[in-house]
């Protein structure tokens, strides 16, 4: 891996590597990877932007071989590429219900890549893991960026009513990045948004409230992810943001830390 002189290399140097690889041995890597149950998953909290209550966890896949931790911006794309992603996907999503279960009160929020939304049998198999795990549907949340919409609207339309159909909610991901209108959001039922990050530290306060109100004009709940500062919580709380989602918050965790989060000790 290439030498930058700085602390964080060591960390990345395994993507880069992965990035020179050809493409062949880096999915024969992550196919094993999936196989051999090495993708794990961690929580990051949604809290009322209100109470501070915890409400909701989104789960977070990550790869981290010997050679050091991938980036799911580098493997989700590989698994796509690869034919991949349904495989991971069903492991994630396994792992994540399983994981919240003692947490009946809390939703789930799970990425769908576009490719999966627009398989045909995704809402069935998505139905058939949830009756498995006898995981309540109404606790899910999909969240799905808006491109797929305009590339393949009527395939996302049918996974989406199948699934509206038994209680689960559609997020539009990284919302305020692209041309996702509000069009999209009513079209497609969206439940939910979440405001990009990008926009949150854009440091454009009129464009940020501005994309707020559009989607509290369709009174769809809106979160704001990558919240890092008390400012930047202060400032999305009063312009009308539900959740809350970022560093200051809490960064993704392990299941353990999360359940510390959940359930901090009683003095006996
Ligand atoms: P995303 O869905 O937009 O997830 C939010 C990303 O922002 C996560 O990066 C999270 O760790 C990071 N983040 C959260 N709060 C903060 C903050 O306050 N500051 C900063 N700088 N970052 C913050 P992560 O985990 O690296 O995931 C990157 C992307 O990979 C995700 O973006 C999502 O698109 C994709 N991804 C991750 N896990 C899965 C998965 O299981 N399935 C699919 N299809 N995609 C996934
Ligand atoms: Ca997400
Ligand atoms: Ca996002
Ligand atoms: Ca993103």
């Amino acid at each position: 891996a290439k030498e930058s002189g700085r602390g964080q290399t060591a960390a990345y140097s395994a993507e880069l590597d992965l990035e020179r690889e050809n493409l062949a041995l880096a999915e024969q890597r992550l196919k094993a990877a999936i196989a051999n149950d090495e993708i794990e998953v961690v929580f990051q909290p949604l809290t009322s932007s209100v109470s501070g209550a915890i409400l909701g966890v989104e789960a977070l896949a990550r790869w981290m071989p010997p050679t050091g931790p991938v980036s799911p911006d580098i493997f989700i794309p590989l698994a796509e590429r690869s034919g991949l992603i349904d495989q991971l996907s069903q492991k994630v999503f396994e792992t994540a219900m399983r994981a919240v279960t003692d947490w009946p009160h809390i939703d789930l929020s799970l990425n769908v890549s576009p490719l999966q939304l627009c398989n045909p049998n995704f809402a069935d198999e998505m139905k058939d893991l949830l009756s498995r795990l006898a995981f309540d549907p109404r606790r899910l949340i999909l969240e799905v960026t808006e491109g797929v919409f305009i590339s393949k609207p009527d395939r996302a339309r049918r996974s989406i009513t199948a699934l509206h159909a038994i209680g689960a909610r559609f997020a539009m991901d990284d919302f305020g990045t692209g041309h996702a209108s509000i069009g999209t959001l009513r079209q497609f039922g969206f439940d939910k948004v979440k405001i990009d990050r990008s926009l949150i530290s854009g440091g454009n306060d009129a464009i940020l409230k501005a994309t707020i109100q559009l989607a509290a004009a369709l009174d769809i709940p809106v979160t704001a992810e990558g919240i890092e500062t008390d400012a930047q919580a202060r400032f999305a709380r009063e312009a009308g943001c539900e959740l809350l989602q970022g560093y200051l918050i809490g960064k993704p965790m392990s299941l353990a830390r999360l359940r510390e989060r959940l359930e901090p000790a009683t003095p006996t």
